[in-house]
């Protein structure tokens, strides 16, 4: 494999992926895997699906982009279903092109809101309170916002204004919300952190301090939101009645087609009822190619066929039976299922089989996966992730579990 002229940063598997089918994916040799990484949880409805497909060629040979300057009917149709059918709160949307885009939006809006509800001595709030092992995104802004120092080294001077405190610790949160405080953000399942979900406790209570506290909900459904969990979003598969201020999505909108996206809701923040949304007027924001015709079509394609085809609850179906078949298999190497619906992790039990240097028991045991034809994804050091397409036809789940089941015994 020749890759002298992209830059390495990825550690790639020695293969050349050239073509996928639903819940396959091909190598140059035409070799066929069972795709359990699904492009890292956003081939959402598999590779190829016909519906996406046939939606992205005719928006190609229609539109595919025409800039923010102008109307784009396909914005408004895909907001709508977002806010009215995936959200359910009244509110607004923003569309870009990834996670980390969606989320730097977020952290604009928490900015701006910090100056609009300043602190008691006037002094505008900035502070986003964020989780250890959490993941944001690689730009410098969330990059800041990950509570992970690996993806920092060496990127410092960090963008100010962001503390991390220990997941699912309402405690430590409480003691961190300092004066300058404007919001706080989590992923409702940790995803990259290694697929831990928030405990509904910790989720309500998260989101009662904000309402007596002033601050930002913010909520990164770039992983585990649209279907993912088993719930239209991450934080309903945890604690449905919460209520967010900001919310990101990416991955899984676009099926594979490059799409992100952040919601604002439309609460008011003051006692003129002024709304949330409306604090981003024209000129506070913008992308090129954010919400172009041809990535509209897609999303909506997309998202629409994971409502009407009851895709939702079948992530949740689905991950019931990822978690009951590893547990029955009773082995001494995996220490427990975490995860919601189909974002599921397997937490390898430490010191229980060998590793080779240099690698972390999640990064082997995904190698061997890969040589006996199944594609997973590690989440931390000791976490396999297993995050199929959400319509992974159940002989396929079977197929490549009982491939998962061959691996982890012959550890
Ligand atoms: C992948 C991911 C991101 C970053 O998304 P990109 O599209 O790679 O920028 C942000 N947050 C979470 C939770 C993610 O899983």
């Amino acid at each position: 494999m020749n890759n002298e002229h992209v830059l390495p940063t990825y550690g790639r598997a020695p293969f050349e992926a050239v073509r996928g089918e639903g819940s396959y994916l091909y190598d140059a040799e035409g070799r066929r895997y069972v795709d359990f990484c699904a492009g890292i949880a956003t081939c959402s409805l598999g590779h190829c699906h016909p519906v996406l497909v046939k939606a992205v060629a005719e928006q190609a040979a229609t539109l595919m982009h025409c800039s923010n300057l102008y109307g784009i009917p396909g914005q408004e149709k895909l907001a709508r279903l977002l806010v009215e059918q995936v959200i359910g709160i009244p509110g607004r949307v923003f569309f870009c092109n990834s996670g980390a885009e969606g989320n730097e939006g977020m952290i604009k809006v928490a900015r701006r809101f910090g100056h609009r509800r300043p602190a008691a001595d006037g002094f505008p709030r900035y502070e986003v309170i964020t989780f250890n092992k959490s993941f944001h995104g690689r730009t410098l802004g969330t990059l800041a916002a990950t509570g992970q120092t690996k993806v920092q080294v060496e990127f410092d001077p960090l963008l100010n204004g962001f503390k991390y405190v220990d997941f699912n610790d309402i405690e430590g949160l409480r003691a961190a919300v300092s004066p300058c405080t404007c919001g706080i953000m989590l992923e409702a399942v940790q995803g990259e952190g290694g697929v831990n979900p928030a405990t509904p406790e910790f989720l309500r209570a998260v989101a009662e301090l904000c309402r007596q506290k002033d601050l930002l909900l913010m909520i990164d459904e770039v992983q585990c939101g649209i279907g993912r969990c088993g719930a239209s979003m991450g934080w309903k598969a945890v604690c449905p009645e919460v209520e967010p201020d900001l919310v990101s999505c990416a991955k899984g909108i676009g099926g594979g087609f490059p799409m992100g996206c952040f919601w604002v809701s439309n609460r008011a923040i003051d006692d003129a009822g002024t709304q949330l949304s409306s604090i981003m007027g024209p000129g506070s924001h913008g992308s090129t190619f954010g919400g172009t015709p041809l990535a509209c079509a897609a999303g909506y394609a997309v998202v629409n066929e994971i409502l009407t085809q009851g895709l939702v609850e079948r992530a949740a179906r689905m991950g019931d039976v990822v978690k009951s078949t590893v547990e029955s298999w009773n082995l001494p190497c995996v220490e427990i299922v975490r995860g919601l619906g189909l974002l599921r992790g397997v937490g390898l039990k430490k010191g229980s089989f060998e590793v080779p240097e240099g690698q972390t028991p999640a990064s082997h045991v995904n190698n061997l996966c890969r040589e006996a034809g199944l594609l997973c994804c590690p989440a931390g050091p000791d976490t396999l992730r297993v995050i199929p397409a959400l319509n992974v036809p159940e002989e396929v789940l079977a197929e490549g579990l009982a491939i998962l089941k061959a691996v982890l015994s012959s550890l």
